[in-house]
């Protein structure tokens, strides 16, 4: 096929195997991981842990990414649509209390025909980078119960820089706002366990606390309290970050507390992580 699913529209040839496009994947979906999962959000993850699916490639390939092994690279098992169905099920007799799927934009053809194969009897969550298209959205619409996706720049130019996406900012406010339209305010079971709904995620970088500072701000204005706010400290440097000046740490408590209080002063409902998540131990092992 010749892909235009993503932002990028690079109209490049993929074929089941390979990929010439800015995501280097071809169209049969590629995993890195499947397992129980359980470094989410309390209300995704809970005691039996979130049935992720780790998707290999990336649509935007930031330059800071900690899972950059699988970001980068396409490492990995190609899945049919047939095959992760069948995941699901094996996930959700686990115990899980979720399927998780992670960066999965790319492959969201083959991954909307997987869950018209099978539609978990547990809710369906689209984890994603927010750089996404209507039409990927459309594809999943229906399918997809919580929508997980980062805000991760109110600074266009700072998008460019790190993540090669000058269209950053406009493109996920609007991702955000379909994904809010297609499964509305968040709901929870008894169980506490989110059922429905979107949870923006922002990480915070260090020495760019005016970037997430803007950025809750931005989501306060666009989609209120609509939506809940995962408040992200986990940023540890890897690959070439280790040695960049800006970005070469994690971020200090001071970095941190400023970003919360903004969060807490706007109002903001959600999520907070300890200081002690910034650490290499709670990434996983792509071992499919
Ligand atoms: S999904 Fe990949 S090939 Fe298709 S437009 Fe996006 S980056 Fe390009």
């Amino acid at each position: 096929m010749i892909c235009d699913i993503c932002p990028r529209k690079c109209g490049a040839l993929r074929t089941e195997h390979v990929g010439k496009g800015f995501c280097r994947a071809g169209t049969l979906p590629v995993v890195a991981r499947i397992a129980p999962h359980f470094g989410e959000e309390p209300c995704i993850s809970g005691k039996n842990g979130s049935g992720t699916v780790f998707f290999s490639g990336c649509t935007m390939r930031c330059r800071f990414c900690q899972n950059y092994e699988i970001s980068n690279e396409v490492r990995g098992t190609a899945l049919t649509p047939e095959q992760l169905a069948k995941c699901y099920k094996l996930l959700e007799e686990d115990g899980v209390h979720n399927i998780n799927l992670v960066t999965a934009d790319h492959f969201a053809p083959a991954v909307a025909e997987s869950l018209r194969i099978y539609k978990p009897s547990v809710p369906v969550v689209y984890n994603c980078s927010g750089y996404t298209s209507p039409k990927i959205l459309n594809m999943m619409k229906g399918l997809v119960d919580i929508y997980l996706p980062d805000f991760k720049y109110s600074d266009d130019r700072l998008a460019e820089k790190l993540s090669s996406a000058p269209d950053y900012v406009a493109t996920a406010l609007a991702a955000i706002k379909e994904m809010l339209f297609q499964v509305g305010e968040p709901e929870f079971g008894d169980d506490k366990m989110m059922k429905k709904g979107v949870i923006i995620r922002h990480l915070i970088l260090p020495m760019h606390t005016k970037n997430s500072i803007k950025a809750l701000e931005m989501i306060k204005r666009e989609f209120g309290d609509q939506a809940l706010v995962s408040l992200m400290c986990q940023y540890i440097p890897w690959g070439e970050m280790k040695n960049d000046p800006k970005l070469g740490r994690t971020i200090t408590k001071r970095e941190y507390d400023k970003v919360k209080k903004e969060l807490f002063s706007l109002g903001l409902d959600g999520f907070t992580q300890d200081l002690s998540s910034a650490s290499d131990k709670y990434i996983p092992e792509w071992d499919l």
